[in-house]
């Protein structure tokens, strides 16, 4: 997300429904699934390579195509009835299940970004919230043993009422943005103490903690409750910390950047993905699942929304991993 605030809040909670019995599942293959809530969205998109308007985006998108690359996926979200079915399809024929994404009476969310020249710099021309607007995470009972969860960047409280319906989670990730940093702190608090991992961009981090120096940032967010942050730098890489040490990827060089939206999402999809596929989890997966996370990423921005991603190939995936360890390896003096 950039510096603009959506156009009204994310802040109308209602009750969640209730009365749905947990059904608890025996099912094997429950044990890596991920579940991730998160806007889906109508993207207008100019940069200095092309435009793209009215295409199917959103954090929970993005999100939920990079992380089916390694796992499962249930995606909750709400569209309204402007959604067509062909745009539905961009979750078809993947590891997605969209029986938590509601469909209901109004238009759905709208988003307008545009990049200067190095791409660094978005401007967000609109934010329409919709039906985004009463939007109210409902975590369907076959979801609810869900062990991987991802909050996208929504209102804090949300994502809490998400983490609300979810029996006892094995890892949580979060994501968030300047808006609720400044807008609703004490919310946002609260879901630091109950997440594992939190991934934002630097400038969120050095926001977030008050403290303009990185290594100074982390260890400040680290004592609200994370015991993992991921902190994103756009075309320089990766920084990641759980207290004790820090772990770097580069960016891959690319000589195609066309469209960094939902690049941040994407990267958050293949973090998770990874080590939701992993099954254990331990310290050692972390750093492979950045450089999942950075391989994602690499695709997505190397054409207009969500285009890459619906092409690529697995092996691609698996192929670019592997340049990573090329691109940072070298001998010791
Ligand atoms: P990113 O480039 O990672 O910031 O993600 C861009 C995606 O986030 C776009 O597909 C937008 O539809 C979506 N988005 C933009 N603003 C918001 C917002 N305020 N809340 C939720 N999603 C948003």
């Amino acid at each position: 997300m950039d510096g603009a605030s959506p156009r009204r809040t994310l802040c109308r909670t209602k009750a969640v429904a209730s009365g749905d019995q947990m059904t608890k599942t025996t099912d094997k293959s429950n044990e890596r699934t991920i579940l991730a809530v998160g806007s889906v969205a109508y993207d207008s998109i100019r940069t200095p390579f092309g435009e793209a308007n009215r295409v199917v985006g959103g954090a929970a998108t993005y999100f939920s195509i990079a992380a089916a690359f390694f796992t499962d996926v249930r995606i909750v979200g709400v569209v309204g009835e402007d959604f067509t079915e062909r745009d539905m399809m961009v979750f078809g024929g993947r590891r997605i299940d969209r029986s938590g994404l509601q469909q209901v009476p109004g238009e759905t969310f709208r988003w307008r970004g545009e990049y200067s020249y190095d791409l660094n710099n978005r401007e967000t021309i609109y934010t329409y919230l919709n039906v985004f607007e009463d939007f109210d995470p409902v975590v369907p009972p076959s979801h609810r043993h869900s062990p991987f969860v991802f909050l996208g960047n929504i209102h804090p409280r949300l994502q809490l009422s998400v983490l609300e319906q979810i029996e006892a989670p094995r890892f949580v990730a979060a994501d968030t943005m300047n808006y609720w940093i400044e807008g609703t702190p004490d919310d946002l608090r609260q879901v630091l103490a109950r997440v594992d991992a939190l991934l934002i961009n630097d400038a969120e981090a050095r926001q977030l903690s008050g403290e303009p120096n990185l290594v100074k940032a982390a260890r400040t967010i680290l004592a609200m409750g994370p015991r993992l942050l991921v902190i994103k730098r756009g075309e320089y890489g990766v920084l990641m910390t759980g207290g004790e040490g820090f772990f770097a990827a580069p960016a891959m060089p690319l000589e195609d950047v066309r469209d960094p939206t939902g690049a941040g999402d994407t990267f958050a999809g293949g973090f998770v993905g990874f080590l939701a596929s992993q099954g254990a989890l331990n310290e050692g997966l972390y750093p492979r699942a950045v450089i999942a996370g950075s391989t994602m990423a690499s695709f997505s921005v190397e054409a207009f929304g969500l285009d890459r991603l619906l092409s690529l190939q697995r092996d691609e995936v698996v192929q670019r991993f592997n340049e990573f360890k090329h691109l940072t390896q070298f001998e010791a003096l």
